[in-house]
């Protein structure tokens, strides 16, 4: 079981800020903005290699949730969602989701 399943499942603590049957979302333990939260299905689809068309709703789903949770957090001037996919992309959990970064401007490129 990876890390973000135990999140989902209780074993390990997070401060969820959102959940619903398809996803979950709970602030990074090491936030690279003010406000940094994933938001992960519950699912699991270990990268964005393995998004299908089978099950491409769980991604249509988060999406949806994002701009809920985006004003729900308080990012009233604008955030950055990430994803990271595989080694080179800097992924380091195998468990799809989305970083939501916000509370200050972002850089561009990203390094
Ligand atoms: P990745 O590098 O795979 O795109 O992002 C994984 C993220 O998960 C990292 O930003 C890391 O800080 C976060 N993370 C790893 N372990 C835990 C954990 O146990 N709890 C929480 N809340 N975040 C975690």
């Amino acid at each position: 079981m990876n890390i973000f399943e135990k999140i989902i499942t209780r074993e390990i603590p997070s401060d969820i800020v959102y959940e619903d049957e398809m996803c979950l979302a709970f602030r990074d333990v090491n936030p690279q903005a003010p406000v940094h939260v994933l938001i992960i299905p519950k699912m699991c689809v270990p990268s964005t290699n393995d998004i299908t068309t089978d099950n491409a709703f769980l991604v249509s789903h988060i999406f949806a949730v994002i701009p809920k949770l985006a004003a729900q957090l308080g990012l009233t001037n604008g955030y950055r969602v990430v994803n990271n996919c595989g080694a080179d992309g800097g992924q380091t959990v195998e468990h799809l989701h989305f970083h939501l970064l916000g509370g200050r401007a972002m850089d561009w490129p990203p390094g």
